[in-house]
């Protein structure tokens, strides 16, 4: 009787542990009080998902970022943390379903570097077009692929071109990295080569998950452009950035601070949220697109 009363009162205690675990768990980024639909994809059921992709009129955002070292006191994954940080508190704003964790870029000129994860040219478009092919087949029919790491910003464009090659009933839209944006704090460190891990990029670190950085570590190696290649402008090879910045860190991420960091989150949001309404408010892209698929089985009735 002792053991039975014992054993039933560890179930229930378990059990309470067990229900209580999820709510107490810390969550960065709590569902909008006005509705308890989660922006998150995979913590939404199979019906909710239904119901939220009516309420986010179709509109699907895909944070996209990379595995690559960023100097000696940012994480590997910390344009994905970032963009999904800006992401996910823009969608609670302007509600849109944010795709999970998404880090599959390009990035092979950090190569040398530890922790690097570098997946083949062909993967990256195969996987994001099977990617955003799912994504469209279960109601994403407009997708904002919001772009975190400097090193896709060729791959991303050339994407969303490479949709026109064949008939999509979806359109691919591409936002870049926003930053900068008028009344934002004086920087410390020169803007020409704050570009990886450097004071702008840490002081946004510093908002999205300063658990994560080591600002004592930053001064540990040199972000400096070392200059290597002398081009005329216009002229691009695929080691410029390496022959610049072998570090794989551009910039002075000790010069970071909260609150340009603050003013960069701000910014950030504000644009996405911007874009996802523009997007909701867009019918002629996709009204173009399929009107273009047509004509381009006849091209010769084109006058
Ligand atoms: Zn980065």
């Amino acid at each position: 009787m002792h053991k039975t009363l014992l054993f039933s009162i560890n179930a229930f205690c378990a059990s309470i542990v067990w229900a209580q675990a999820p709510a107490a768990a810390p969550t960065p980024t709590q569902p909008s009080t006005h509705s308890n639909l989660s922006v998150h994809w995979e913590e939404l059921t199979a019906a909710d998902f239904r119901d939220a992709m009516g309420r986010a009129q179709g509109t699907c955002l895909l944070p996209f970022g990379i595995l690559e070292k960023h100097g000696r006191h940012l994480p590997l994954g910390n344009d994905l943390l970032n963009v999904r940080y800006v992401a996910l508190n823009a969608a609670q704003q302007e509600y849109a379903i944010v795709f999970p964790e998404y880090y599959f870029g390009q990035i092979f000129e950090a190569k040398h570097q530890p922790g690097t994860v570098a997946y083949s040219a062909r993967l990256q478009l195969e996987l994001l077009q099977e990617t955003t092919d799912e994504m469209a087949r279960n109601g994403c029919k407009k997708i904002i692929i919001v772009n975190g790491h400097g090193g896709n910003n060729s791959l991303l464009p050339y994407f969303a071109q490479a949709q026109l090659e064949s008939p999509h009933d979806y359109v691919v839209y591409v936002l870049g990295i926003i930053r900068s944006a008028q009344g934002e704090p004086a920087h410390k460190s020169n803007p020409a080569t704050d570009m990886h891990a450097g004071e702008s990029e840490t002081s946004m670190s510093m908002i999205a998950r300063p658990d994560l950085v080591h600002l004592d570590r930053a001064p540990q190696e040199s972000g400096a452009d070392q200059a290597r290649l002398a081009l005329p402008e216009g002229l691009y090879t695929g080691i410029w950035w390496y022959a610049r910045f072998p570090n794989h860190y551009a910039g002075d991420g000790a010069a970071a601070t909260r609150e340009l960091g603050e003013f960069e989150a701000k910014t950030w949001i504000n644009g996405i949220v911007r874009a996802i309404r523009a997007v909701k408010a867009n019918q002629e892209s996709l009204r173009l697109q399929t009107e273009f698929y047509e004509r381009s089985k006849h091209p010769l009735d084109t006058h």
